[in-house]
């Protein structure tokens, strides 16, 4: 059985159950996140759904029911990787990792982020038996209108989003309050030194020390970029 990456029990604990635990932590494992992974904010077990495969060969996958390309992976062996990872009384939510899923947003991933922590499930081939995902209450969950060849990229994004959010991970100038998606609206632009660069300037108005008009100039811009970008957005802000 694989070893969690903390073994002391963190608040925050994610168990991912994948073909390819090799992949955990990964980019997790440095900056904010591995910092806080290295000081017990949270906790990651990658467990090896492969342990759990049938046979010599420890199978985890068949061919699917009425045809079609590529391979399905078995319920009977997913169903088991899930059981030996989470005790009956686990309150953690179990997601799967999923393109038909429903799309993460900035208000799921801070549910995560402030709840027990996930038990996340990583497809691959064509998918999971559907039988699992009914009988151990798996939710959808997407990060895009694309597909990737396995969820664990996709955890780690879902991992990553949340993990910052942890108290403590981010400094304390940097809530995440004010970000894009937190107040229905994408973030407005950013500058920093120096004054001038090829000929582009900051504007005057980040320069002149009016927090009122800083306040005002950065929801104006907000407000523009994410009509711009992300009109629908805005509907949902404006409904
Ligand atoms: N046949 C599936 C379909 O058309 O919906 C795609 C399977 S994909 C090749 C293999 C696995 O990658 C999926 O089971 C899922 O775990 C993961 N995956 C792919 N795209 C994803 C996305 N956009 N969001 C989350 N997980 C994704």
């Amino acid at each position: 059985m694989s070893e969690p990456i903390v073994p002391d029990a963190a608040p925050w604990r994610a168990t991912v159950l994948t073909l390819y635990p090799e992949m955990f932590p990964g980019p997790l494992g440095h900056s904010l996140s591995g910092d806080a992974l290295a000081r017990g904010t949270w906790s990651l077990e990658p467990r090896q759904i492969r342990e759990h495969g049938l046979g010599r060969h420890r199978n985890v996958d068949d061919t699917p029911a009425g045809g079609g390309a590529g391979m399905v992976l078995r319920c009977d062996v997913l169903g088991a990787a899930i059981d030996a990872a989470t005790p009956a009384d686990d309150a953690r939510p179990r997601l799967l990792m999923s393109p038909r899923g429903k799309p993460l947003s900035q208000a799921r991933v801070r549910a995560l982020a402030e709840g027990p922590g996930a038990i996340i499930v990583c497809g691959r081939f064509e998918g999971v038996d559907e039988r699992v995902i009914e009988a151990r209450n798996l939710e959808e969950v997407s990060i895009g209108d694309y597909v990737l060849s396995g969820g664990e990229i996709a955890a780690l994004v879902l991992i990553d989003a949340c993990v910052r959010l942890l108290p403590g991970v981010m400094g304390k100038h940097a809530s995440g309050v004010e970000e894009s998606f937190e107040g229905g609206l994408l973030e407005y632009p950013h500058y920093t030194r120096p004054r001038e660069w090829e000929g582009r300037t900051i504007p005057d108005v980040l320069m002149g020390g009016n927090h009122a008009a800083i306040a005002r100039w950065r929801a104006d811009r907000s407000r523009a970029l994410t009509r711009a970008r992300r009109p629908d957005l805005l509907q949902r802000d404006e409904s």
